[in-house]
């Protein structure tokens, strides 16, 4: 199989356009063309009125051997890779015969739903424990916040079956560095549980809500129906550590009902907002640092004007769908200020995970189809940071970062007065420094609502001055890269806090905890993933680990 990489062709193509533009720029006839597949499809809107689409295919000829030669020195005609996932070893069928622990998995997000679908795929019959409920029940419960102000602290945006990834705008593309396609193996699985095919080629695939709920229970399905088991409703509160001479190994768990359950092996992909959790493991003394995030607001345009300051006379073409837009600043106080989880056609959605605190992030249903575009405008802060401004004592603490975001959490919650509602201003007055009185033409997508306030107002500022700063500073620079994005009418609210894991529960080499052996941590939450695809990156190589210390096979990966 031959790849052909940036084949570029006008946006409005006609369908059968491809094939003669394979067969010519392979210089080949067409009938020693077999087949061919589109692997890839980005587009390049930098002349918004010639935007153009550009293809990766792979393709099955005749003679590749002589076109291979024929086309040597041309970067953009190789041998095309082999994507095919390969497992690093199966369980012999009578390996649990002996009284031996099953793998456990803690958390079932993204990073926890493939790590056991590996192990379940290998044969290794993991049991998983997760805190919230089984996704139907879950969706409940979130609506429940968001349409009554009624938080559940165990079912929510955060918590229950699929993890923070369901409640989202399912994009799927990640930065990691990939050499062993591991993010197609994501990918393969998610289609399988009824995504769109497109998201094996299109450059930023996406899912939306709906269809994330429908996989999420088929995924589960395929868990259980392989051996696995999964628990709902069932929180890890201890663990047992047994001491040796330089740290520990795991024993076992214990879980919120008292029960106990005996593991060697066990994978905890608890996501960033487990901070019960945290807390608890910090006191057993397993390994964590404190480590970078970003905070800042949620920002809402109509989608229009981003789909015109993106696409010019194109917008609204369905090929390239609602615009998306990734922006950066550095700010001359020092910090960079850049657009986070952009959720082009979407809402700004409640994302507290505990009472009488606010946190905003935002979702998108599959057709991207709502009015506002939204995204988060968010400031990197490091742990010096925390000690500054968090109320700790001392070196910095593992657990800093989490108390700074409480702090910025509560005090949203006080500004936008009570029930969850979050506090908003107009990007007009944030820019002009005064209080927003009334609403423009952007209506807000928050629920349960948004409360118009000054979100820099001495004495009461929803977030550290130097990050209120940059934003100010910030926003007129991405006008200049997406025109209206500085608009008076569109809106700000607050807070965005859960970027990413305030810590990292740091791993050696073979994917277990620096002192404890046989705790793997895992996924976003120890600090090793950044959305949905890396999550699930993550969980496939920490399964990996499971089953190369389970089975004996040798090797670090
Ligand atoms: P999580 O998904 O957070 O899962 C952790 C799980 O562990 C949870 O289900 C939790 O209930 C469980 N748990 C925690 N503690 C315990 C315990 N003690 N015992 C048992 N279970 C426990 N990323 C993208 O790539 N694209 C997007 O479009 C996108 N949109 C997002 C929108 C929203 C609203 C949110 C909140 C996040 C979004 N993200 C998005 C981020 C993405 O969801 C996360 O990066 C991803 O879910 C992390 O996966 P994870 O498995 O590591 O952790």
């Amino acid at each position: 199989m031959l790849r052909i990489t940036e084949l570029r062709l006008p946006l409005d193509h006609a369908e059968d356009a491809l094939r003669p533009a394979v067969v010519q720029r392979l210089g080949i006839a067409d009938a020693d063309l077999l087949s061919f597949s589109v692997f890839r499809r980005a587009w390049d809107a930098r002349k918004k009125s010639a935007i153009l689409l550009i293809y990766t295919v792979d393709c099955e000829l005749r003679d590749e051997a002589a076109v291979l030669a024929a086309k040597q020195g041309d970067p953009h005609v190789r041998l095309a890779p082999d994507t095919r996932y390969r497992f690093v070893g199966h369980a012999p069928a009578d390996f649990f015969a002996q009284e031996r622990p099953r793998p456990l998995v803690v958390g079932f997000g993204p990073c926890g739903m493939f790590a056991a679908l590996l192990l379940a795929q290998m044969g290794l019959r993991p049991i998983v424990l997760e805190r919230g409920k089984e996704v139907r029940q879950r969706t409940k419960d979130t609506w429940g916040l968001w349409r009554r102000g009624v938080l559940d602290p165990d079912s929510n945006v955060q918590f229950g079956e699929g993890g923070a990834g369901t409640f989202s705008d399912g994009k799927l593309w990640s930065q990691i560095s990939d050499p062993r396609h591991l993010t197609r193996k994501v990918l393969t699985e998610f289609v399988k549980a009824g995504a769109p095919e497109e998201i094996l080629f299109v450059s930023k695939p996406h899912i939306g809500t709906f269809r994330l709920v429908s996989m999420v229970e088929k995924m589960r399905a395929e868990i259980v129906a392989l051996g696995g088991e999964i628990r709902f409703g069932q929180q890890v509160t201890d663990v047992l550590i047994e001491p040796d001479g330089d740290g520990g190994h795991l024993r076992g768990v214990t879980l919120a009902s008292g029960e106990q359950l005996r593991a060697d092996h066990a994978v905890f992909a608890l996501g960033h907002s487990a901070r019960d959790t945290f807390t608890m493991l910090h006191q057993r003394g397993v390994f964590m640092e404190a480590k970078p995030f970003s905070v800042g607001f949620r920002i809402e345009h109509p989608q229009g004007v981003i789909d015109r300051a993106r696409f010019g006379p194109n917008a609204g073409n369905p090929i390239l769908g609602a615009a998306d837009y990734k922006l950066v600043h550095h700010a001359r106080n020092g910090r960079g200020v850049y657009s986070f989880c952009m959720c082009p056609g979407g809402t700004v959605v409640a994302a507290t995970s505990e009472p009488e605190r606010v946190v905003t992030n935002g979702m998108s249903q599959y057709s991207r189809a709502e009015r506002n575009a939204n995204a988060g405008i968010v400031v990197g802060i490091s742990p010096q940071d925390y000690r500054q401004d968090g109320q700790s004592e001392g070196p910095v603490s593992p657990l800093d970062g989490m108390r700074f975001q409480r702090l910025w959490e509560s005090r949203a919650y006080e500004l936008g007065e009570g029930g969850y509602l979050a506090p908003g201003q107009l990007v007009g007055d944030f820019l002009k420094k005064q209080a927003s009185r009334g609403l423009g033409n952007v209506l807000p997508s928050y629920k349960p609502g948004v409360r118009l306030t000054d979100l820099a107002q001495p004495g009461r500022e929803s977030l550290p001055v130097y990050v209120l700063d940059a934003i100010r500073e910030a926003i007129p620079a991405f006008d200049r890269q997406i025109a209206g994005f500085a608009m008076r009418d569109a809106v700000l609210t607050g807070v965005e806090t859960r970027t990413s894991s305030p810590l990292r529960i740091t791993r050696n080499r073979q994917y277990q905890s620096l002192n404890v052996r046989g705790f793997y941590p895992a996924g976003e939450g120890a600090g090793y993933a950044g959305g949905i695809m890396s999550a699930g990156v993550d969980g496939i190589e920490v399964a990996e680990a499971v089953a190369r210390a389970m089975l004996g096979i040798p090797g670090d990966t």
